[in-house]
């Protein structure tokens, strides 16, 4: 069997200043059919399993791009035009030169990629893969949870799988499953019968805490029985302004479409029954820091997301209002960053480590940065090629870094554009986490699972003008014209 694979991803937010152009998705990890022989970084984890299990299996592999960009704006026309025609080229040339069809293709995708002129990069890359594998092949497309599921993509894709978990520790074990069902369904052994159920909501979902804990352990007891062969929640992207944004379930039967419809629908009714339980709730920054400051000396650190501020989302990342009132009400014994200012970064390179001087951070891109924040910083440490734990395995770029110390908080800068995952954004350039008393993280909540044994309590903080403000209601879509919630009360009321 011969299986085609690749990665083409980003997470659009229509709403963020940051236009994504080549350099985003060139320079970060960008490999063309040798990703999967690279170490593994955030953007070729599905495809090392693949190559791994195809090697195990015995099948050829052809293997094309794999190009992940930082979440931001709108991806420029040209750049996604490049990318998806390598893409195509690579599995037209493979299906001329190596003699025959393409029995397996097997996309990672993030599902909420908006360039100008198509707001579905994803439907519109699997339609043409579509068109050039034809009706045989089975084309299997993995998908951050944060997509916008599309008929498009339904309609090319004989099978969609997304993350269940938020954070996204399982990107690796969704690649397995779809490289098992779409090898099964060529042999013959299954035929995928695929659904979608329009939830109707916009919202954000963390897993690791019930009842979300919960339903993904259903979802996962549901698959592999009575005909059942996936189920997903695809969360949706809240600050996507396309048609199609929002919450569904997908339910994948083994030839039997009214079951997945039935199953989609049960389950999609379930997580809307809940919504109230699983809507996240945030602190104003003034409560959060009352907090803090209430804790007892010695107690482990307190953990802030400050969520509004995550480039993981398409926000510059260079936001100050939490760390000005840090100032304002004199914290100590504090950390936070990450501050994507490659200006502050580059002056703490040319004065030195253990240098003093007057520094201006963040505050830089556009008024979700808030105002910049003047301080008189020590250099602590410098880095030329600063990186942090990733996601499901792997690394994740920061880029040259700075560690400053002002007014007792200690303050890491980095030059790649990123949200927070692990302590080593901080501990990888020597400033110890275990002993401060309060931790801020620019991160929506991928930064959970390594941040959460450390702390004390984990607290999410909304700030009043950052790029990805958790404001579910009142997002401007223009696009989207069925109801929502919580914009409504009851979105299943009218459809109108
Ligand atoms: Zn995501």
């Amino acid at each position: 069997m011969k299986i085609f694979f690749a990665n083409l991803a980003t997470e659009t937010n229509t709403f963020s200043p940051i236009p994504t152009g080549h350099a985003g998705f060139h320079d970060v990890g960008y490999h063309r059919r040798d990703a999967s022989l690279h170490p593994g970084m955030h953007g070729n984890i599905a495809q090392i399993e693949w190559r791994r299990l195809c090697q195990r299996d015995g099948h050829d592999i052809v293997e094309s791009i794999c190009a992940f960009a930082q979440p931001a704006g709108t991806t420029l026309k040209h750049v996604y035009e490049a990318l998806r025609d390598d893409l195509l080229a690579d599995l037209k040339a493979a299906m001329a030169e190596q003699g025959g069809p393409v029995d397996v293709v097997l996309m990672k995708m993030h599902g909420a990629m908006v360039a100008y002129g198509y707001d579905d990069c994803e439907g519109d890359t699997c339609a043409r893969i579509r068109e050039v594998v034809g009706p045989d092949a089975v084309i299997g497309l993995e998908l951050d949870l944060h997509c916008h599921l599309t008929e498009t993509m339904r309609k090319a894709c004989d099978a969609i799988i997304t993350y269940k978990e938020y954070p996204h520790i399982d990107v690796g074990a969704r690649a397995v499953e779809l490289y098992d069902l779409c090898v099964a369904a060529r042999q013959g052994r299954v035929k995928p019968a695929m659904a979608y159920y329009d939830c109707r909501m916009v919202s954000m979902w963390r897993t690791p805490v019930e009842p979300m804990k919960g339903f993904v352990a259903k979802m996962q007891a549901l698959e592999g029985r009575d005909g059942v062969l996936s189920v997903s929640f695809g969360h949706g992207f809240p600050w996507g302004d396309v048609a199609e944004v929002g919450a569904k379930m997908i339910v994948i039967t083994d030839g039997d479409m009214a079951k997945a419809e039935t199953l989609a629908c049960a389950l999609g009714e379930e997580i809307f029954r809940i919504r109230n339980e699983t809507s996240p709730t945030h602190d104003s920054i003034d409560a959060a820091i009352d907090r803090a400051l209430a804790a007892p000396a010695g107690a482990r650190p307190l953990v802030f997301a400050d969520v509004a501020d995550n480039a993981g989302g398409g926000a510059p990342s260079d936001n100050t209002e939490i760390l000005a009132r840090m100032v304002a009400r004199g914290v100590t014994d504090a950390a936070i960053g990450c501050f994507w200012d490659p200006v502050a970064v580059s002056f703490c390179r040319e004065a030195g480590v253990g240098a003093s001087f007057d520094l201006r951070i963040g505050g830089k891109c556009g008024v979700a940065s808030g105002q910049p924040v003047d301080l008189r910083v020590t250099v602590m440490a410098l880095s030329d090629h600063h990186t942090q734990g990733g996601l499901s395995g792997g690394r994740a770029e920061l880029g040259a870094a700075a560690w400053v110390r002002a007014n007792g908080i200690d303050i890491i800068l980095n030059s790649t554009r990123s949200q927070v995952f692990h302590q080593d954004a901080f501990t990888g350039l020597g400033c110890l986490l275990a002993d401060k008393r309060l931790v801020v993280v620019k991160s929506t909540q991928h930064f959970y699972a390594g941040f959460a044994p450390l702390a004390a309590e984990v607290r999410y903080v909304a700030t009043r003008h950052g790029a990805i403000g958790p404001d579910f209601a009142n997002i401007a879509f223009t696009k989207r014209t069925l109801p929502f919630w919580p914009r409504v009360a009851d979105p299943f009321a009218t459809n109108s």
